[in-house]
């Protein structure tokens, strides 16, 4: 569209629609792509506040002549959702469920509402709407209608379209109505009242009466032919569904408003059947004879390929280590009324297979935990067989064909040759194979002009193939731009002819989410990487040795999977900013869709700035470094260090927010503050005058500052012990004393002195300042970070020489040892021997206590709040054998980030998000405990966001254990200064109200 139409349609869609409007570099860069190899880049981006707007949206794009493109979670994989067009997204505010009906078995949602949160809410009535596919925690119902979604449950349960009774739709040309099956007396009825309906169901009836023969005989007859339009649907004995109709149609049609859908009952008790098999083509061989022994819930297999991808990356290890003998497997679900039935049938199709339960190669799997965890190893195949060591890229595209479970075998045989062929390696085969879809990630090499080109290639030589099977192109994700172009291989011309009509019939200017399915955009074109694609080279601060030590690789991780998206982080951390505020660009996905455009790879990127993007830092702005991504992402894509690593060249030679210089250089001012603490937290705390300082310093003022402690950590510590241990001594460990235990929580650090001691640790305090760093890595002040890391090395070097271990208390710090610095000073031996000798407080008293540790048995209940990074760098398992063998009954609160994250949470216009994040689960639970349950954080971000936001005090491990403060209670805090403070402000305004008489006399007497 030329520049003046966009600017009119802004304009028009601003004044009359109620939602969010982008047209900005932002809105336009987070929305440019889904989970495909494609990348187009919309117009604009409308976020509707509710259905009415979102039809009013249409409205507006009708009169403006501007293609329209529906998105729910965006974790298509063909393509079919990324376009150039207006993109509706509609999983911010249409996301309510309307209505249930229990009896009818129905509900009616709108089409935002992701699929865990409606079985959420219809769990209550014993039912749920049945088709699961793996990203069910982020897919949104409107989506999966989009695309006509499976999952492993449809086995049992068929696709979105055989289990949507009816759905609310809109045409670009403005006709609104419900759709469903239509028996002959309403489709004359319809027909005969004319109008814009009468002639759209006129026109379908004679597309069935026109083709009605042809799609009987080319539309194959398997249960997971998504591929093409259902026109079958319109057959007599489908009952002329135009539900169905539009279901798969991938927004080409028409806008689904509403959609009722049919609920099934939930089977409360299953089995699971692993069988172990030579390879994954004897696996695939048994299918048939397994469904003639049984009505199983779900057939899934992986081959031994995707086992090694996941050891590799360490995921699911307690799933894999279960699985029985063999190369390849099948997980077969069994359901029943009963428990003993749901096992009866799995018997009984064992026997029927000539097995035993105790054979090494059957693995009866009856515990829901155990099942869960299978059937999550198998979802996770995707994110395992994506940056696997050692293994090229691999990418979507011929990545759920199916064939009838016949042939499956034959047909996996063939397209191993096909590899072969086309020097692809081995790819990994898993999938549904109990309808016959196969998914296969494979690597292309797309960043070539040949690589591009054997992409064509193959995908027409394995068409061809699977259509030789009387198989569908597309098992399960839909055509999009990597089949639309295909389809005619698959249907002939006449199928596809009607394909055409049909879309003419309800988008006959072709506004709606246009080249997909009909006039298919070419499946070489538009991608997302693709042979011009030239990012820009940048030098860089930190290695990223993952990532072929480069920034554009990293960035290039996310794969849009889209669980970085889900509303619930279901025990996770992932991705706090998202779950609060709802949107893409503040969800590890939508940050790196902004760097990747940032990298001007194509010539239309809309970030045009590079690293001096406001865009991007707009984007990164609410990332609260929290490294949820790091461990959660099935990719593992770290936002923490990209944000750290922009920062620094966004603000490379200009000044930054006041935010970065006080908090950023908080470990400098605190050692200053503390040489009068009193003084500073006097001052922190005067009314006033505190508020005038942190509107300077760029910090909420909405926060207290915490309270400086009256002697530091290190000052008590020379004070009380003098003489430091010998450093060669293999019982010494030194303990790290981190700005936030040194200068504000040093009872903290004096209970870590007595545990480690009463475990038999010599400790030893450095004397000198030290620190980690952490808080200019987080504002991106990477240089300073190195210089400050570098001078601590210095101060360490007698230690680290002696090998002496280091034991941190502050999770973030210790992560920072761990993780960040090595990253930023690979060269460094002094940061990578530090990195193998950082223990945690529980690392160092259950692994490595001289004596042997002897816990006291504290026998108290306890609710824990674990540090992010714990979660994402250090794992948290330790910590949680010393609590339980100290007689800790510990609750793992699954309350994600605390929200206060560092810096995060202190700086000006972060306040709401960092409260509301804590708001989530964390807050409400601590508020819930009773009052002889103890409270644990680690993190003095997490102590102290939970003291703000429940007046609770929650204590660190190391107080808990120590045998001084007697059962686990926690030392008194600093005290706060308030009352100085407001003595200190009384005496300013005193003295200013003293200055101001004197004057005000002076001027009086001198008029007179
Ligand atoms: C890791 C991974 C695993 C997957 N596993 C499965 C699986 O097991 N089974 C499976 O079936 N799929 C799977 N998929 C594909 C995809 O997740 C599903 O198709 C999912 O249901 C799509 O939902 P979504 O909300 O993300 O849809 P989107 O990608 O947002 O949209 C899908 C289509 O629906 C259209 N659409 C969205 N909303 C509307 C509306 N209101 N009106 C009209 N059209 C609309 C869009 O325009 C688009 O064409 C997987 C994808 C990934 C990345
Ligand atoms: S950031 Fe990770 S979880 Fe989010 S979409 Fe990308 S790959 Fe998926
Ligand atoms: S670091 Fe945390 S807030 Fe930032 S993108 Fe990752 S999960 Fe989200």
């Amino acid at each position: 569209m030329p520049s003046s139409a966009v600017e009119a349609l802004e304009t028009a869609l601003r004044e009359r629609v109620d939602g969010e409007i982008g047209f900005d570099a932002g809105s336009r860069s987070a929305y440019s792509t889904d989970a495909s190899n494609y990348r187009q880049v919309p117009i604009g981006v409308v976020v509707p506040h509710t259905v009415e707007a979102a039809a009013t949206a249409i409205e507006v794009c009708r009169e403006h002549d501007a293609p329209v493109l529906s998105r729910g979670g965006g974790t298509s994989l063909a393509g079919e959702c990324t376009n150039t067009a207006i993109v509706i997204d509609w999983t911010k505010h249409c996301d309510r469920l309307v209505s249930v009906d229990p009896e009818d078995r129905t509900c009616v949602v709108e089409p935002g509402i992701v699929l865990d949160e409606l079985n959420r809410r219809l769990a209550g009535h014993g039912l749920e709407f049945g088709p699961r596919p793996s990203t069910h925690g982020q897919c949104a119902v409107g989506g999966m209608v989009g695309n006509n979604s499976c999952g492993a449950t449809a086995q049992r349960t068929g696709t979105t379209a055989q289990n949507v009774r009816r759905l609310e739709i809109l045409t670009y040309d403005g006709l609104r109505c419900w759709v469903g099956p239509t028996p002959d007396g309403e489709l004359e009825r319809i027909i005969a009242e004319g109008g814009s309906r009468g002639r759209l169901y006129e026109g379908l009836r004679r597309l069935r009466e026109e083709y009605g023969g042809t799609v009987r005989e080319r539309f194959p007859d398997i249960p997971r032919r998504i591929s093409g339009y259902n026109l079958d649907a319109l057959l007599p004995e489908q009952g002329f569904d135009v539900a169905r109709l539009v279901a798969g149609s991938e927004g080409t049609l028409a806008t689904v408003l509403r959609a009722e859908l049919e609920l099934l009952p939930v089977v409360e008790h299953t089995t699971t059947a692993v069988l172990g098999y030579s390879d994954i083509i004897a696996a695939a061989e048994e299918v048939p004879a397994i469904l003639e022994h049984a009505e199983p819930l779900q057939v899934e297999a992986l081959d031994d390929r995707m086992v090694g991808f996941m050891r590799a990356k360490g995921l699911h290890p307690d799933s894999i280590e279960l699985l029985p003998d063999g190369g390849g497997w099948l997980m077969v679900q069994l359901g029943g009324a009963t428990a003993d039935e749901a096992r009866d049938r799995a018997r009984r199709l064992l026997d029927g297979l000539g097995r035993g339960p105790e054979d090494r190669t059957v693995r009866l799997s009856r515990s829901v935990g155990e099942q869960r965890r299978f059937q999550a190893t198998r979802e996770s195949g995707l994110g395992a067989s994506t940056r696997a060591p050692d293994m090229p890229d691999a990418w979507p595209g011929w990545e759920d064909s199916a064939v009838p479970v016949e042939h499956l075998g034959r047909y996996l045989r063939d397209l191993r040759g096909l590899f072969d062929e086309f020097g692809l390696d081995d790819p990994s085969f898993y999938g549904h194979f109990g309808h016959g879809c196969v998914h296969v990630r494979i690597p292309f090499r797309l960043e070539s002009a040949q690589g591009v080109r054997d992409f064509r290639s193959f995908m027409e030589r394995a068409a061809d193939l699977v259509v030789s099977y009387g198989g569908s192109l597309s098992g399960e994700h839909g055509d999009g731009q990597a089949r639309g172009e295909l389809l005619d291989r698959m249907f002939g011309p006449e199928v596809i002819r009607a394909f055409g009509e049909l879309k003419s019939l309800f988008d006959p200017a072709g506004r709606m989410n246009p080249g997909k399915v009909v006039d298919p955009g070419r499946l070489d074109e538009d991608l997302r990487l693709g042979a011009d694609w030239r990012p820009r080279e940048s030098e860089t601060r930190f290695a990223y040795p993952d990532d072929d030590h480069s920034f554009n690789r990293a960035v290039m991780r996310c794969v849009g999977v889209g669980k970085c998206r889900r509303p619930d982080p279901d025990g996770g951390v992932m991705c706090p900013s998202y779950q609060v505020t709802g949107e893409e660009r503040h969800s590890t996905r939508g940050r790196a869709r902004l760097l990747f455009e940032m990298l001007q790879g194509h010539a239309d990127s809309p970030v045009r700035d590079g690293w001096r993007s406001t865009e991007v830092r707009d984007a990164l702005d609410l990332c609260l470094a929290c490294k949820g991504c790091k461990s959660d992402c099935p990719v593992n894509v770290d936002m923490a260090t990209y944000k750290a690593e922009f920062l620094s060249h966004h603000y490379a030679g200009r000044l930054r927010p006041m935010a970065h210089y006080s908090l950023g250089w908080l470990p400098l001012l605190a050692r200053a503050a503390q040489r009068l603490p009193r003084a500073a937290n006097a001052l922190l705390h005067a009314p006033g005058i505190a508020a005038a300082g942190k509107r300077l310093a760029g910090v909420t003022g909405r926060r207290e500052a915490p309270p400086f402690a009256a002697e530091s950590l290190q000052a008590w510590w020379r004070r009380e012990r003098g003489a430091q241990p010998d450093p060669a001594d293999p019982r010494t460990v030194l303990l790290w004393p981190d700005t936030f235990t040194n200068r504000f929580q040093p009872n903290v650090g004096r209970a870590a002195v007595r545990v480690l001691e009463s475990a038999g640790f010599r400790v030893a305090v450095p004397e000198e300042p030290v620190c980690c760093g952490l808080t200019w890595i987080s504002t991106g002040q990477l240089r300073t970070a190195e210089n400050v890391l570098r001078r601590t090395i210095g101060r360490l070097r007698p230690w680290i020489e002696a090998g002496t271990p280091v034991v941190g208390l502050e999770p973030s710090c210790t992560a920072v040892f761990r993780a960040d610095a090595p990253e930023l000073m690979p060269e460094s031996k002094g940061v990578q021997r530090l990195r193998e000798r950082f223990w945690t407080f529980s690392e160092a008293l259950l692994h490595h206590a001289p004596d042997g540790w002897d816990p006291p048995a504290l026998g108290r209940a306890a609710v824990v709040q674990k540090h992010c990074h714990h979660h994402a760098v250090m794992g948290f398992q330790t910590d949680l054998q010393v609590m339980g063998k100290a007689g800790l009954d510990a609750e793992v609160l699954r309350s994600g980030c605390c929200g206060l994250a560092g810096n995060f949470g202190f700086e000006r216009g972060h306040y709401e998000i960092s409260m509301d994040c804590a708001e989530q689960a964390l807050l409400p639970a601590v508020r819930d405990t009773g009052p002889d349950t103890l409270v644990l954080a680690d993190g003095f971000s997490c102590r102290t966001q939970i003291e703000a936001g429940t007046g609770r005090q929650a204590v660190h491990l190391a107080e808990a254990l120590d045998p001084a403060s007697g059962e686990g209670g926690a030392a008194p805090r600093p005290a706060d200064g308030k009352v100085a403070g407001r003595l200190l402000t009384g005496a300013v305004v005193g003295l200013g109200a003293a200055a101001a008489a004197r004057y005000l006399a002076r001027r009086g007497r001198m008029r007179r």
